[in-house]
């Protein structure tokens, strides 16, 4: 039987070519105890081969929520996890299976979390990756690392399934406690507009052309892990910013028009 703390944890499935995939995906979760399966703009779904392949996990399928963007299935999630098969340019907090399967077992009890997973060509794109907390790799072979997308789905579930007994044995890793619920997904996304926006305004970023800045931006908040507290003082912030050069611009352009 599922208990509310499975509840909490959704595995989502990126752009997912094979419905085949996303059966065996289903499949996967409720071997484990899980059952909360969103797909974001699946390329064939609903159909008879995922039913095949789910064999007696229907109801998973069945119960799963199809969304068109990723920012809609993670938006309300305190923790988003993303699978990678490879190595990625911009190095990002790295946590292994094992680790992941803890993690998202504590903090599943405190609020919702998300493991993303990728295309079958392609895994997950940069952008994608770059909203997670943290990333995990499977330590697979190197000279053939990436595992079929159902299977990696089964060893990220089991992981979750472990950490949940070692829980029960007392054997689960102290994490940190804290006094405020982190921020979720969507309040941070906010956050990383605004921040752009402002620094638009006062000339720091190009318009419309960030570069890697807030990429980099993105990872040096998300290291901190702000909570929603920390994260409304920093909106505050933005918005007296904000304010502070609209009033200047506008005593300029008085001055200019005085003149
Ligand atoms: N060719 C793609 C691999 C996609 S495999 C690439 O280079 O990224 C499809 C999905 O399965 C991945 O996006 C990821 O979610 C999962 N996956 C496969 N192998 C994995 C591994 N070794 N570790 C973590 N996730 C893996």
């Amino acid at each position: 039987m599922s208990t509310p703390i499975f509840d909490n944890i959704r595995v989502v499935l990126v752009n997912t070519s094979h419905p085949g995939n996303i059966g065996g995906a289903a499949r996967a979760l409720k071997n484990m105890g899980l059952s909360r399966l969103y797909l974001v703009a699946p390329k064939e779904f609903p159909a008879d081969k995922a039913v095949w392949r789910a064999a007696g996990a229907q109801d998973v399928l069945e119960q799963a929520v199809v969304v068109d963007t990723l920012d809609e299935a993670i938006g309300d999630c305190g923790l988003v996890v993303g699978t990678s098969a490879r190595g990625r340019r911009i190095p990002w907090p790295l946590v292994n299976p094992r680790e992941c399967g803890e993690r998202v077992w504590h903090e599943a009890q405190q609020h919702d979390v998300a493991v993303i997973f990728g295309r079958e060509d392609r895994g997950l794109t940069n952008e994608e990756l770059h909203k997670c907390n943290y990333h995990v790799h499977i330590p697979s072979n190197e000279e053939y690392s990436s595992l079929n997308l159902a299977a990696a789905v089964q060893v990220l579930a089991y992981e979750v399934r472990m950490a949940s007994i070692a829980e029960k044995e007392g054997k689960l890793p102290k994490f940190e406690d804290w006094d405020m619920p982190p921020a979720n997904r969507d309040a941070q996304e906010r956050y990383f507009e605004h921040l752009q926006e402002t620094l638009e305004k006062l000339g720091f970023l190009e318009p419309g052309n960030p570069r890697q800045t807030m990429t980099r931006l993105r990872r040096l908040y998300n290291r901190v892990r702000l909570d929603q507290m920390e994260l409304s003082i920093l909106r505050g912030v933005l918005t007296a910013t904000q304010n502070y050069i609209f009033h200047t611009d506008k005593k300029l352009k008085d001055a200019e028009d005085r003149d």
